[in-house]
Formats: structure tokens, C-alpha cells, sequence
């Protein structure tokens, strides 16, 4: 998906199977186990087995596969699409192998990695929906695990509803024209009326949801959802954004949400990237707010994605007002923003019984000019202020709260890319804050909590600020000379 995502050894692929011939050589558990997990197919199963256990020849028998009767030669791979040697004898099995390659026909040698072709996953099985766990052999038992797990997350019915789906496809096809129609309504197939029909055991009113959905209106109406990324980590995101994301035909986003955000979206979605990053083009709110309104009388269902939550330092106001003026349709969906993804790298508490009752959401940049921001005020009365965008201003935040008289001893805590794995967290003391600014090396997103209720954070994982602050004298003095 990203990256640094390392690369499978093994596809995952899905193989016809149906009424072809299967060969599994082998007479114990290790065949019988094959035949098994075979046998959730419709493929016709072979057993060569001269001397089969008793177990497998019990499932033969009840089972109905072909039972060959003797020891295994190359002509009994004839017509087979796949081949298992399960004889726990090396050579034999090598030998089948050898066969069965040459014979065109993929091949899986149990507990012989050198001699296979294919590997088989643990399933999940809803048919015709069937999900395939593999580890590449790297663990049976994790793929059990797994596979327990997604087992529980799949209600049973959606193997019914997979096959109404299948029984629907080609009237949709007809019926709904390709792109955003076809793909709302199959997204309401399987989240709305005919999935919870399915779930309830009806699939007479599951059929009937479905005829009601293809003939309602199919007038694509555009839809814009302003989501909430979070603050970066992946597992950040809300099961809503997630799923708006699965559902968009379009994603614009600010540079602020990770790539591996963005990529939780469908994978064909159009991705428009609308920047904010420092030195990079980016287009100016009112090209934004146009581009969201055309794409909407498109008829598009787009998310516009935003790092954090969206109405928090988002411009989110703007666009809102864009689309009302439009006529277009909108929801918003928040997300974690930077100031808790802070405060809970930092474990600090924002608000403390006793010490601090209310926060402020402020930027910083709000400073300039003789008159204090009514949040200096708050500040000083106890509450704990978490700065957006601060870095840039951090002196200037710093001098002007200690002018209007908190005490240079205040708690601050600082972090970049708070809640990703490439974090750097710092504490110190307001004195210690305007070192942020000629720090170089702070490339990430920034945010700055300044309080009493700071004093209470964890700071084993941070650097101290004032580390910094002798570097930054020299630098700064550099900087006038
Ligand atoms: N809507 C966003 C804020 C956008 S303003 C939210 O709710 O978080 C951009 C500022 O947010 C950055 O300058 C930085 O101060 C802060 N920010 C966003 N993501 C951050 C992160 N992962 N770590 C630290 N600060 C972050």
C-alpha cells in the first residue's frame, strides 16, 4: 500500500476450480487435511492413496471423491489443476512435484516449501465470498488466529447476499449508469435495506429491497463530506471517515494528512491534493472553495480531507459557506485534533481538578499589536492553551504571556508529528519556548501546550527544550551579525 511496505513473496490468487480435477497423493492426516479443506470447493477431489488410513478412507466414503487405489504414478496428474503431494516421504513427494511441474500443473508439497508453487491459506468461507489468510508458512497458528477472528466479523448471511448480489449484477448494469450510480447502489445493497433483510434470514424482502433501490431515482447528487483525518496516525481515523473514504469518488486533501491516510480510500478515487506545504504550489482557499462546488454540481461524492478535525484552524467555515451558497450538500465529520493527539503523547492531562478548568484552542499569530488576545487573559487565569501553527511565533507567544504575567516557570510541551511513529516530544518552561524558533530541524507539524496542568504530563519519552536554548542564542546572534 505505502512505501515501506515490504513486498509479498506469495500472490494471493483466487483458482477456478469448478468440477476440475484436484489430485491429493497421500494416505494420512496430511491428505485427509488437504481433502478437507478441498472439499469447501467444487472441484472433483482424486485421492491416490494405496494404503489409506482409516480416517481418510471413512471421509472418502462419505465424501464421494475418487479414490485411486494404488501407488501413485505421473498419469494419475492427468487433467488435474492442481496437485498436492502429502505422502510425508521426501522423495516420493519430490517426485510428484517434479511431475507435476512438468505437466504444467501447480503444485503444493506439504511441509516442503522448495517443492511448491502455491501455498494453501487458512479460509473464511461465505460463498461465494471467500476470504484467504496466508503468512507464507511463517505461521499456521497465526493464520488460525486470524482467520478466527475475521470468521466473527462476517455475519454468515453475507454469503446469501453475495449470491443476490450476483443474481443482480446484470440488472444493475443495465439499469444504473457506470460510476458513482452503480457504485451508490451497491454500497446500499450491502450497508442498507437488503443486507439487514439478509441478516433477519428474509430473502424474499431482501430481494424486494433490492428492486425498490434500482428503481428509485438515479439522478446522481454530488455530496461532499468535510472529514477529519486526525492527526496522522492511521488508527487515528474514525470508522465514518474511513468508511466515506471507501465510498468517495473524489479525495481532496491538504498536505497535512500522511499519504497512508489518503490511501485508506477507494483505490480509483481521484486524488487532489490542495497543499499548504511550505514551498509547494498550493491553491488558495477560494480556488479550494470552487473546486469543492464544481465537484459537487458534478455530481461527485467527494471527501475533502483534513488533518486533525476539520473545524479546528481548518478554514472549514469557508467551504461550508461556499456550499450552502451553492446549494450543495454537506456533512462534516471530526477528528481527533492535534491538541489531544499532544496532550496524549505527553499523557498530560488538559484539564486538572484543582488546577486548570478550561483549554484554548489559539494559533498565536493573533498576537500582534499593543492589546492582549482575551486568551493571554485565560491563560493567566489557569487555563491550559495549546497553540496551532506556533512554531514561527513561539517567541513572541512566549514574551508576551510572560509580560502580562505568567510565570516564566510555566509548564510547556511541545511535539512534532504528534501521535506518528516518527514523533519528538520536548518539555520545558515558557522561558525555554522561543528556542522553538530557530530550530531547523523541526520539519513536522508542531503543537505547543503551555500550562500548570503541563507540570502533571509524562516526560520520560521528551528532551528537554533548554537543551536547545543556548544553540538557538548562538544561532540568533548569528543571525544579526
Ligand atoms: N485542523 C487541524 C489543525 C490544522 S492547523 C487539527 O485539528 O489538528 C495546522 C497546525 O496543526 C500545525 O501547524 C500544528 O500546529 C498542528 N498539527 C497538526 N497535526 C499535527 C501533528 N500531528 N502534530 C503536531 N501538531 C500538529
Amino acid at each position: 500500500m505505502t512505501q515501506g511496505t515490504p513486498k509479498l513473496n506469495a500472490f494471493p490468487i483466487f483458482i477456478r476450480v469448478e468440477g476440475a480435477a484436484v489430485v491429493i497423493v497421500g494416505c494420512g492426516d496430511e491428505a485427509l487435511a488437504k481433502a478437507r479443506l478441498l472439499s469447501q470447493s467444487s472441484a472433483k477431489l482424486r485421492i491416490v492413496a494405496a494404503e489409506p488410513e482409516s480416517a481418510l478412507s471413512e471421509w472418502i466414503a462419505t465424501n464421494g471423491a475418487e479414490h485411486i487405489d494404488a501407488a501413485y504414478a505421473p498419469d494419475h496428474l492427468r487433467g488435474a489443476v492442481l496437485a498436492f503431494a502429502a505422502t510425508g516421504d521426501e522423495a516420493l513427494d519430490r517426485r510428484i512435484s517434479e511431475d507435476a511441474r512438468a505437466a504444467g500443473i501447480p503444485v503444493n508439497a506439504v511441509d516442503r516449501p522448495e517443492l511448491c508453487d502455491f501455498f494453501t491459506p487458512a479460509i473464511v468461507n461465505r460463498a461465494p465470498l471467500a476470504v484467504a489468510i496466508g503468512t507464507e508458512g511463517a505461521g499456521p497458528v497465526l493464520a488460525q488466529l486470524v482467520r478466527a477472528r475475521i470468521d466473527r466479523l462476517l455475519s454468515p448471511s453475507l454469503g446469501p447476499l453475495a449470491t443476490l448480489a450476483n443474481s443482480f449484477r446484470e440488472a444493475a448494469e443495465r439499469l444504473l449508469p457506470k460510476g458513482s450510480p452503480r457504485r451508490r447502489f451497491w454500497s446500499e445493497f450491502f450497508n442498507g435495506a437488503p443486507a439487514r433483510a439478509m441478516e433477519a434470514g428474509d430473502r424474499a424482502g431482501a430481494s424486494r429491497a433490492v428492486s425498490r433501490l434500482l428503481s428509485r431515482s438515479t439522478d446522481a447528487q454530488g455530496h461532499i463530506a468535510l472529514v477529519g483525518a486526525g492527526p496522522g496516525a492511521e488508527d487515528l481515523l474514525t470508522l465514518r471517515a474511513q468508511r466515506l473514504l471507501m465510498e468517495a469518488d473524489v479525495i481532496v486533501h491538504d498536505a497535512l494528512v500522511p499519504e497512508e491516510v489518503v490511501a485508506m480510500g477507494r483505490r480509483d478515487a481521484e486524488r487532489l491534493p490542495v497543499g499548504k506545504r511550505k514551498g509547494c504550489h498550493s491553491k488558495s482557499q477560494a480556488d479550494i472553495n470552487a473546486l469543492l462546488v464544481r465537484l459537487g454540481r458534478e455530481g461527485r461524492r467527494v471527501v475533502r480531507l483534513k488533518s486533525g478535525d476539520p473545524l479546528v484552524f481548518g478554514r472549514a467555515g469557508e467551504e461550508m459557506a461556499a456550499l450552502r451558497d451553492a446549494g450543495i450538500s454537506y456533512e462534516v465529520v471530526p477528528g481527533v485534533t492535534a491538541a489531544f493527539a499532544a496532550a496524549a503523547d505527553f499523557e498530560l492531562p488538559l484539564t486538572l481538578r484543582g488546577v486548570s478548568s478550561s483549554m484554548v484552542f489559539t494559533t498565536g499569530h493573533d498576537l500582534k499589536g499593543g492589546t492582549l488576545p482575551d486568551w493571554a487573559k485565560l491563560a493567566i487565569s489557569g487555563a491550559t492553551v495549546a497553540v496551532y501553527m506556533g512554531r514561527s511565533v513561539a517567541a513572541d507567544v512566549a514574551s508576551r504571556l510572560i509580560e502580562a504575567g505568567l510565570s516564566p516557570d510555566t509548564a510547556v510541551a511541545v511535539v512534532e508529528n504528534a501521535s506518528q511513529a516518527k514523533r519528538r516530544r520536548f518539555h520545558g518552561t515558557l522561558a525555554d519556548l522561543p528556542s522553538l524558533e530557530a530550530r531547523g530541524d523541526l520539519t513536522g507539524p508542531v503543537m505547543t501546550v503551555i500550562g500548570d496542568a503541563v507540570a502533571g504530563a509524562n516526560f520520560e519519552h521528551s528532551e528537554p527544550l533548554a537543551a536547545h536554548r543556548q544553540e538557538a542564542a548562538i544561532k540568533l546572534q548569528g543571525a544579526d551579525a
